[in-house]
């Protein structure tokens, strides 16, 4: 029930219509029997900073923050984390003091599954990461933190790959990141312990397209892990080629829901969470509650 004292959470986007997050967050406020709620915000890009001077004054606790405010938002915050600066990107911002203060919990997210379910020694391995926009960057930060000894992203446009390249310059994963052309895939996927697709190539309604094709997919490692940020459909195309080589399938609903209980973890102060409440609530939603 909302009264007079309910505290105010919610994601500023343009458009946010689509936005997940208020499902899983509204999922564990209601189980948790908290006195919050989680409401999407659209803000125009002329309007963000207007706009969260508006939400400091109704005292908004914390947000979301996703297309197209991602980076914009960076200059209107207090601080932000060493992780959000050095993807160059911002998530999730709370009030800390009276001020706003942005991190980026996609890294975290991102490495749940690969820390947990899938963890291993990671020094000797080499990761493939496919599209070189904002999700690699978290990505790219991921698998520097897991401690990969190699990590390769292929790009399609040369010079969005070369600013990609120049963006990480003065931070240590450069010394273990090399970018590559689209041509160098095939050459790629045999070294691959891990191979990441952050482009949008596969998501629904394209079902029917895979960012790698079978005959390059042939040469994965039996073993590889193959990682697909998309989670509609389940699985993806690329999922599909991976795994009948004999490779471990992620999809990207586990990224979606840990980069949500990260934030979440923020807001509340809190560490325990009803992670299993978040997950069901976005597999309901999007009609994916009776699926393997
Ligand atoms: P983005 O910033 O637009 O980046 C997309 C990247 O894919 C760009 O490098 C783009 O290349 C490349 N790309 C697009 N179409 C391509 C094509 N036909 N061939 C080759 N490369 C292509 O988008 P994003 O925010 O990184 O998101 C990417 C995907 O990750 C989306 O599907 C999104 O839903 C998913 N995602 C999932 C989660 C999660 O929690 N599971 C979180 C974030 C994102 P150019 O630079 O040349 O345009």
């Amino acid at each position: 029930m909302i009264t007079g004292t309910t505290k105010l959470l919610g994601v500023i986007g343009h458009p946010v219509e689509h936005s997940l997050s208020p499902v899983m967050h509204n999922a564990a406020i209601a189980q948790l029997g908290l006195d919050y709620i989680y409401l999407p915000f659209p803000i125009k890009p002329e309007n963000l900073e207007v706009a969260i001077a508006g939400l400091a004054a109704i005292d908004v606790v914390g947000f979301s923050v996703t297309i197209p405010h991602k980076q914009a938002i960076i200059p209107l915050l207090a601080e932000i984390s060493p992780i959000a600066q050095a993807i160059g990107a911002v998530n999730t911002v709370t009030r800390h003091n009276n001020q706003w203060v942005g991190t980026n919990t996609d890294i975290e997210g991102f490495i749940s599954p690969l820390q947990t379910t899938y963890q291993q020694d990671w020094s000797q391995k080499t990761a493939v990461i496919l599209g070189n926009g904002g999700a690699a960057r978290a990505v790219v930060a991921g698998c520097y933190q897991l401690g990969f000894a190699e990590i390769h992203v292929i790009g399609r446009n040369p010079q969005r790959l070369k600013e990609f390249q120049h963006s990480w310059e003065s931070s240590p994963i450069a010394d273990n990141l090399q970018v590559h052309p689209w041509d160098n895939l095939a050459k790629l996927i045999p070294e691959a312990n891990l191979l990441v697709n952050t482009t949008p190539i596969g998501m629904y309604p394209h079902v029917d397209e895979s960012p790698v094709s079978v005959e390059e997919m042939a040469n994965l490692q039996t073993g590889a892990i193959a990682y697909d940020l998309i989670y509609i459909p389940q699985p993806t195309k690329f999922l599909q080629y991976a795994q009948q080589q004999g490779a471990i399938a992620i999809d990207g609903l586990e990224m979606l829901v840990q980069q949500g209980v990260a934030a979440l973890k923020i807001w509340l102060q809190r560490e325990t969470l009803p992670v299993d409440v978040m997950r069901q609530a976005l597999r309901q939603h999007l009609g994916l509650e009776n699926r393997g």
